[in-house]
């Protein structure tokens, strides 16, 4: 699935091809991408506005129209956007056309992408507010704002990173990562680190989620970007699907465990197993 950095790829793509213009047609070919808003609903209140700006919040793409309208788009499993593409694709759900001749379509083989419609700037503060936590890479997220967040927790804290309402944009891949940069163990309490490791986490986070910037995304089932290349961070991955092989720091093998239903690699030298895992499998 598509995590912060995949959309923020994307974004760094489109904003500058796109802001500015204004969209002349959107064409809903699956009227289950914005349900239960009506097609003709959403189209009526996005066509014919201008793009002001193209943001990112955690996995969100926000489309900010003029008078307030936000399109916000969530890829999910199998989302991508295609800018001006060469041929007609599969699974096309959305067609949008902008001011000079530029074309957009929405590609999701299995249908779980979003597109919901956001009415004023204090709607979307809102909408934003009840779903997501903070921004990885806003201020507000410091070593103390993150323990604070995890106090009194007893959850691993991998399951404590995914969830979108603590953290916004993290998902399997960059959790895994981020907590081998840390040397943190993913069934660890999510509450009973050190000061210092809540420090370290909060580093690790950005440093993975800036590598995966870096490298345009992680491709490792359909993520494509707008130019419809594969990102390179797959390549890159510490321990993410690196079961068996050696670990780049000490050597021993990463092994696969599964927490909270997500398979999870980890170094279990570089990451000590709790003494008293809970919620899910000890390393085997
Ligand atoms: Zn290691």
């Amino acid at each position: 699935m598509p995590e912060l950095p995949e959309v923020e790829t994307i974004r760094r793509r489109l904003a500058p091809a796109l802001v500015g213009a204004r969209v002349t047609s959107i064409e809903i070919r699956d009227p289950r991408w914005c349900a239960p808003l009506a097609p003709a609903e959403l189209a009526d209140a996005v066509a014919g506005r201008r793009l002001e700006a193209l943001e990112r919040r955690g996995k969100y793409l926000d489309w900010a129209l003029e008078d307030e309208i936000h399109l916000l788009m969530h890829l999910r499993m199998t989302g991508a956007l295609l800018l001006d593409p060469a041929a007609e694709m599969p699974y096309t759900r959305v067609e949008m056309t902008f001011e000079g001749d530029r074309r957009l379509l929405f590609v999701d083989p299995r249908r779980f992408g979003t597109g919901e419609l956001v009415a004023g700037d204090a709607a979307l503060a809102a909408f934003y507010a009840a779903r997501l936590g903070v921004e990885p890479f806003d201020e507000a997220f410091t070593g103390p704002a993150l323990r604070a967040l995890a106090r009194g927790r007893r959850a691993p804290i991998k399951p404590f990173l995914l969830d979108q309402r603590h953290l916004a944009g993290v998902g399997n891949i960059y959790a895994d990562e981020a907590l081998f940069r840390a040397g943190v163990h993913p069934l660890r309490a999510a509450g009973s680190l050190r000061p210092i490791q809540y420090e370290r986490l909060r580093d690790a986070v950005r440093e993975a989620l800036d590598a995966g910037i870096e490298a345009r995304g992680a491709s490792i089932d359909d993520y494509r970007d707008p130019d419809g290349v594969r990102g390179s961070f797959q390549d890159r991955f510490l321990v993410h699907l690196r079961e068996g092989e050696p670990c780049v720091v000490c050597g021993t093998p990463i092994r696969k465990l599964v927490v909270g239903g997500r398979g999870t690699y980890v170094c279990t030298r570089c990451q000590p197993v709790p003494r008293r895992p809970r919620g899910g499998a000890a390393s085997g």
